[in-house]
């Protein structure tokens, strides 16, 4: 079987990333937008700001939704991408949580290699540390002198072929990789493939964490469209893309990080049998019509819906000169407030917690300040926009705790106001 190309070119991708089929249907089109954690510093507001057409698109062929334009990697992840999963509590518990369920249900024995591709501060593998495990993080941002400072043994790089060859002589086999919520954004796919594929234990196994595209169309989470994220997966193009490797999909299950994600469990070897629960999802999958064309057309016509109310709702504040403000600043803000155009006219400003790397930068396209959130407390807006919609409710509790009367705005699924 001839493996179709997996590594892409910077540039417009007229073709599916699973199957190279040229059959692609447009879902949605979120304009030109700049890649959503390039903030930008007072000095860069005068200068040009680059954009990319940014549009979802499906394969008619394997069913995979993805992104048609490739940004070139070194402009999405330069050096001082501003992210760091230890910081946010939910995602250090769940990485924490992870470390300890994965240990057990792959049977890892103690001192085992576990890598893990794009680890960001380290703070997953700090949890296999912990367990006796030896670890080596990969991690192409500067984001990777934490790691170190923290003692987790770290390769600042992109994970490629390459790289497995190298650390294959250093190393050895690995048991376990792991690639939470990175699998769906590199560009040099089979590159990746190819280097897990070579360091991958013979009992191994290949971990992914993914945000999952039927919770993208349930809940209406277009606002994690972005150049950064250049497939959305299901199950059934997953299963297709290593079917082209010496490797298999052997189970999955739903869990609930990142408003909805699936975690998959990739084993060596081709025609592997799949699970029950892997079998489940896929009938899942199709029963839900993800793999039809109306529930995309459904799906455009709520985003649309909801673009209305929430415009509305920000011009109505600024007539009656209430403040209408934002709250935690994710990378999918830049997508929903660049798509609805809310600029900052309407949302004067985003407050984040004192320790954000975002701090005194300026949200790509709207160029929205970022502040820190004691803001909040001093001038009590009248509306409050939890950007990070997907974590409402401990966000919410813990700005009320804290003080805040502001009614709170859910921007997605539907256009909700708390103001309890
Ligand atoms: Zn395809």
């Amino acid at each position: 079987m001839k493996t179709p190309v997996h590594d892409f070119e910077p540039g417009h991708l007229p073709f599916c990333q699973v199957c190279n089929s040229k059959q692609l249907e447009l879902v949605l089109d979120l304009g030109h937008q700049a890649p959503c954690d390039s903030l930008l510093t007072a000095a860069q507001l005068n200068e040009p700001e680059e954009t990319y057409p940014l549009r979802m698109v499906r394969c008619r062929d394997c069913g995979l939704v993805q992104i048609d334009y490739v940004v070139d990697g070194s402009k999405v992840y330069h050096r001082e991408y501003p992210y760091r999963s230890g910081i946010t509590k939910e995602l250090a518990d769940h990485h924490h949580r992870l470390s300890i369920d994965l240990v057990k249900r792959c049977n890892i024995p103690l001192d085992s290699l576990v890598i893990d591709i794009g680890s960001n501060d380290g703070t997953l593998l700090k949890g296999f540390k912990r367990q006796g495990m030896r670890v080596l993080g990969i991690e192409p941002t500067n984001v990777a002198k934490f790691a170190v400072e923290d003692g987790i043994d770290t390769i600042q790089s992109f994970f490629t072929d390459k790289l497995a060859d190298e650390i294959l002589r250093q190393h050895g086999k690995a048991k376990l990789i792991t690639a939470t919520n990175m699998f769906a954004h590199m560009a040099s796919l089979g590159s990746v493939i190819r280097g897990v594929e070579r360091l991958l234990d013979d009992d191994g196994v290949f971990v992914i964490e993914n945000h999952y595209l039927l919770n993208i169309i349930e809940q209406l989470q277009y606002d994690s469209i972005y150049h950064e994220h250049l497939r959305s997966y299901a199950m059934k193009p997953l299963l297709q893309l290593f079917s082209y490797y010496d490797l298999s999909v052997v189970d999955a299950y739903r869990v609930a990080s990142y408003g909805g994600s699936i975690r998959v469990f990739v084993a060596k070897g081709r025609n592997r049998p799949a699970s029950a629960g892997l079998s489940n999802l896929i009938a899942e999958e199709h029963q839900a019509g993800l793999y039809d064309s109306a529930i995309y057309d459904q799906f455009r016509a709520k985003v649309l819906q909801t673009k209305r109310s929430l415009y509305n709702l920000a011009v109505e504040a600024e007539a009656k000169q209430q403040r209408f403000v934002g709250n935690s600043c994710p990378g999918r803000c830049a997508t929903l407030l660049n798509y609805v155009g809310i600029d900052r006219e309407l949302m004067p400003y985003i407050a984040e917690q004192p320790t954000s790397l975002k701090l005194g930068l300026h949200l790509p396209g709207k160029h929205i300040p970022v502040v820190e959130n004691s803001i909040l407390f001093k001038e009590q807006p009248d509306y409050t926009v939890l950007l990070a919609w997907h974590y409402w409710q401990p966000i919410s509790a813990d700005l009320r705790k804290r003080g805040l009367k502001s009614k709170f705005v859910l921007p997605l699924p539907e256009l909700r106001i708390l103001s309890e």
